[in-house]
């Protein structure tokens, strides 16, 4: 058997402390996941119907490299999120269940195309546009969940050229991963090599071209890059 064409190749994470790395398979996406940044997009949280969305594998801008500013956009915003990386798969799972599939945690950055995503949200259209472009998910290296503890104050917080503009502790998570997984596994059958933004907090706002961010789930990952 060969290809018509040459295939894509493996989009694949660094992992702290081992020369091998993590291969991707899909990025789900949780939306209104805390309620204060729920409340600073002028929506409300519907727990009962959590919003997920996608984004390709090859969106992920990895190893610290520069973040290319997308086109189509001139409102390009910061989301810091928790990144979850499963290692094994499964379907309608319990939250219990769910959170044996955790391979390894980091931290990345839900990049919006915010004016896209406004002309979708007045239209009714779907939001792929304005989340899924490309390098829209630079993610840091991935720690082994067995090296992580985290708890209801774990802190998520981004700097934007030494400037605090997020921060946020994991307890304030309208949904938790387990659950997260648990959902997603009611939609989809997940697989070992899925990757899942976790939802931000408050204080998303506008990057700019020369802009430095520094993204940081405390005592897991940091990512630092340079938007250009
Ligand atoms: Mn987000």
């Amino acid at each position: 058997m060969s290809y018509a064409i040459s295939p894509p190749p493996v989009t694949s994470l660094p992992i702290i402390g081992s020369d091998q790395r993590f291969p991707l398979r899909r990025i789900f996406c949780i939306g209104r996941n805390y309620a204060e940044h729920a409340r600073e997009m002028g929506a409300a949280v519907d727990k009962d119907t959590p919003l997920f969305f996608t984004k390709p594998a090859d969106a992920v801008v990895t190893d610290g490299a520069d973040v290319i500013y997308p086109q189509a956009t001139n409102d390009l915003h910061h989301e810091v999120e928790m990144v979850v990386a499963l290692g094994a798969g499964g379907r309608d799972l319990t939250a219990q269940q769910a959170g044996e599939l955790i391979w390894g945690y980091g931290v990345g950055l839900d990049l919006t195309r915010r004016d896209l995503q406004a002309v979708a949200k007045a239209k009714s259209h779907p939001w792929d546009v304005a989340k899924g472009f490309d390098h829209s998910a630079p993610v840091s290296a991935l720690r082994p969940a067995s090296q992580v503890r985290l708890d209801a104050d774990t802190a998520l917080t981004l700097t934007v050229n030494g400037q605090e503009r997020q921060h946020g502790r994991l307890g304030d998570m309208v949904h938790s991963v387990n659950e997260i997984i648990a959902l997603l596994s009611a939609l989809f059958e997940l697989k070992a090599g899925d990757l899942i933004f976790t939802g931000t907090p408050a204080g998303v706002s506008a990057m700019q071209r020369g802009d430095r961010f520094h993204a940081e789930l405390a005592g897991v990952a940091t990512l630092e890059g340079k938007v250009v």
